[in-house]
């Protein structure tokens, strides 16, 4: 169990690592630090705090809330436009 924990972390540690220079890279860093964007869901701010997750679609940046309702929802959507 202490084995599994530790190497999570350090797994945790380097996604943040990269997720921090993605969003520098695109320059929402600091909109996220500062201001927030809107979730695409519950229509909250979303900020470094509560970051879900962010995707490109196309050129369109979406971002979700850390919510587990909203990453559902989201998803779910997702899914149906793909179909459709
Ligand atoms: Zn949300």
């Amino acid at each position: 169990m202490e084995n599994n924990n530790s190497n999570r972390k350090s797994v945790l540690a380097v996604y943040e690592k990269d997720l921090d220079d993605l969003l520098q890279e695109y320059d929402i860093y600091d909109k996220l630090k500062e201001e927030g964007i809107e979730c695409e869901v519950c229509k909250c701010k979303v900020t470094l705090k509560n970051l879900g997750f962010i995707v490109f679609i196309g050129k369109n940046l979406k971002v979700c809330c850390d919510n587990f309702d909203c990453y559902y929802k989201f998803l779910n959507e997702r899914r149906k436009k793909l179909e459709d």
